[in-house]
């Protein structure tokens, strides 16, 4: 499922396409990711629009159209983005069953007068696309959390969201969108195993000094994700648990212990039971 880093890369792959107008708008009406905004409805409003502007916060990427227009998308568990001459170049998708993209999956394609093709691929469908008009941007986007890289996500507003759970396990908590926008399920693995916190671990049985441990860590993460998968995708270091978690079999890169898999708060965590208490 794509996280912070994932989406903002996808995002990048789309701002090929910034400054140019719409010229041809190709879906498949029928596809499940346009139950929010009709195809036919998507493909009128951008006909002839200029792309303005392409972002990403959290696990949401949004588009801005002159006149008003906005595009957004939610890359569900198996969306991606790219532009059509890279899909030849597309690095493995680890999480993805689907593999590679199949151009049967590409339920919404932009073609732009610039000569480049915006392509919407999604085996899986749940993703979504949204459409909005307005002079500002959309409320579901404006309620997304300020990035957690900022300023504003401070070690006592983790203290806080700690201290409002205190029975809920630390992994459950950095799920919650609310909160930790952008966060995913690697993501969360990447952050407990580095900052050696077991994802048994209640918010309550966190100390002080864990809890800045956990700020830094939180933080380092968003950063080293968006630096390498955000601006290239590949490769991650080996020296990240990342390589190591996606098969059962894992061995943990700090001290070659073998990997734990469970599952917790309905998803799969890997961790190093001897790093992490
Ligand atoms: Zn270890």
């Amino acid at each position: 499922m794509p996280e912070l880093a994932e989406v903002a890369y996808f995002v990048r792959q789309w701002r090929a396409g910034v400054g140019a107008v719409v010229e041809r708008v190709e879906t498949h009406p029928r596809a499940r990711v346009f139950r929010e905004s009709g195809a036919k409805e998507i493909a009128a409003a951008l006909r002839g629009k200029v792309l303005t502007a392409a972002e990403a916060a959290g696990k949401q990427a949004l588009f801005r159209f002159a006149e008003e227009i906005w595009l957004g998308i939610h890359l569900g568990m198996s969306g991606r983005l790219f532009v059509a001459a890279e899909r030849a170049g597309m690095a493995p998708w680890a999480e993805s069953p689907a593999g590679q993209p199949q151009p049967q999956h590409d339920h919404l394609v932009l073609h732009m007068v610039n000569g480049v093709a915006l392509i919407y691929n999604d085996p899986r469908m749940f993703g979504a696309v949204r459409l909005h008009r307005g002079q500002d941007a959309p409320e579901w986007w404006r309620k997304i959390p300020g990035a957690l890289t900022a300023k504003e996500f401070s070690e006592e507003k983790l203290r806080g969201i700690l201290a409002r759970h205190p029975r809920v396990l630390v992994k459950s908590l950095l799920l919650r969108q609310e909160y930790f926008p952008g966060i995913g399920n690697w993501m969360t693995d990447e952050i407990l195993w580095r900052a050696r916190v077991s994802p048994h671990r209640r918010a309550e049985e966190m100390g002080v000094e864990e809890i800045a441990v956990l700020w830094r860590t939180i933080r380092q993460v968003c950063r080293d994700a968006l630096r390498v998968i955000g601006e290239r995708w590949y490769p991650v270091p080996d020296a990240w648990l990342f390589n190591h978690r996606w098969q059962r079999g894992g061995i943990c890169p700090k001290d070659g212990s073998p990997l734990r898999y469970e599952t917790i708060g309905g998803r799969t965590a890997a961790w190093c039971s001897q790093c992490q208490r």
